[in-house]
């Protein structure tokens, strides 16, 4: 039985996570949970699954839980408890939102483990850092984003064991391409023009996915997009020229490779996340049970298109922060994090989140990071100058 640590077990990974592992009994043991604040879904989620350890980032309502957590459950409390809990498990699921996830990636490979990676932002802001930490023995990453999960399952058709292991420094020859596929978020095929008023809400319903708040505004804009170039770019060691963005609208193609011969490689199911979570899971094993097939006599067209790049200018944003590397990545995550704040908040319009990002990006010029502490000042640094730019765009002061 494999043990698993759920670290933002509470958020909509996490929530999933659980939801997979109750559906195949006697597969999974969840020995840790952890979260930022939620302490009624903890206490609930602690009487369920009962784990060793419970991890609560915010001290505030420590008490309260502890108040209500079974009688035996060890209960850490503090900054660091969401990346104690991120050790002592074979798999650790990363469901944290957003840059807070980075100590947590961070501790699970220098534990050795294997990461099961829903928080992107932590692979891209801290790119050098994690792959120094990637190396550790024992230690890997198996992505949990719809993405980059059919990626690897592609990769796994090409690759052998020992360059699966390897990655992202196996030399994939082989591979000539990686194209992601993107929804397209809900203002796919709407002009530049008319983009100017859009409401939070309208940036919110997302048409195929279903996601927490953060990640469904970075689709709208298409950040998401280029969050996850970078992101392949880190987790397979492909260069930026190899790596495609692709509208498909259904998102039922998850992603595709291409090898040498011309051919190419895709996987497909329902969009629905237990799928990653659980192949992440169970690797190098799969899931016994799906959570939906596709029905193949009803599925209709399957259609695909270039990105309005104008009118979604984050998606180059993203492309610019990769290919000059260093710091960049982390100014862009930090800076994106800022404005989406400030749109989900009604301080900017929506068409102002890549202005915001493009005025912070443009002052990076810091050096490749190399330690945690360089990643945090580089975060610091393009939050600040978002933080500067939401303030003269929103006409209050910061
Ligand atoms: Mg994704």
């Amino acid at each position: 039985m494999k043990t698993v640590s759920l670290v933002g077990s509470t958020g909509s990974i996490g929530t999933q996570a659980a939801e997979v592992i109750g559906a195949d009994p006697g597969a999974y043991r969840v020995v840790a949970i952890g979260a930022a604040s939620s302490i009624e879904t903890l206490a609930v989620q602690a009487a369920q699954l009962r784990p060793e350890r419970v991890a609560l980032a915010d001290p505030a309502r420590a008490h309260e839980l502890a108040a209500r957590l079974p009688t035996g459950v060890e209960l850490l409390v503090g900054s660091d408890a969401l990346a104690e809990i991120a050790t002592g498990a074979d798999v650790v699921v990363n469901g944290v939102v957003g840059f807070a996830g980075l100590p947590v990636t961070l501790a699970a490979l220098q534990a050795g483990r294997r990461l099961a990676l829903a928080n992107k932002e932590s692979l891209i802001a801290g790119g050098p850092v994690v792959q120094a930490a990637r190396a550790t023995p024992g230690a890997e990453i198996v992505p949990v984003d719809s993405e980059h999960c059919a990626i690897h399952q592609c990769l796994r058709a090409v690759l052998g064991e020992k360059e699966m292991a390897a990655l992202p420094n196996s030399p994939s020859l082989l591979v000539t391409r990686i194209v992601l596929t993107a929804s397209g978020g809900p203002f796919r095929g709407r002009h530049q023009h008319s983009l100017a008023e859009v409401t939070v809400a309208e940036a919110l319903a997302h048409p195929t996915w279903k996601m927490g708040p953060k990640i469904t505004v970075d689709s709208s804009t298409l950040m998401n997009k280029g969050l996850e170039v970078i992101e392949a770019h880190e987790l397979f060691g492909i260069g930026y020229d190899a790596i495609e963005v692709v509208v498909h609208p259904q998102s039922i193609v998850h992603s595709m490779i291409e090898t040498t011969d011309g051919a190419t490689l895709a996987q497909l199911s329902l969009p629905d996340m237990r799928l990653p979570i659980g192949y992440a899971l169970a690797y190098p094993d799969r899931l016994r049970v799906p959570f939906g097939v596709i029905d193949w006599a009803r599925m209709g067209p399957l259609e695909f298109e270039a990105p309005d790049r104008e009118a979604f200018p984050c998606l180059e944003l993203a492309y610019q922060a990769g290919r000059a590397g260093g710091a960049a990545p982390a100014w862009l995550n930090g800076a994106n994090e800022v404005a989406v704040a400030a749109f989900l908040d009604g301080r900017i319009r929506w068409v102002d989140i890549p202005a915001v990002i493009s005025a912070a990006l443009d002052e990076c010029h810091a050096p490749v990071p190399s330690t945690v502490a360089d990643v945090l000042d580089a975060d610091r640094s393009g939050r600040d100058l978002a933080l500067a730019e939401v303030g003269r765009r929103s006409g209050a002061p910061k």
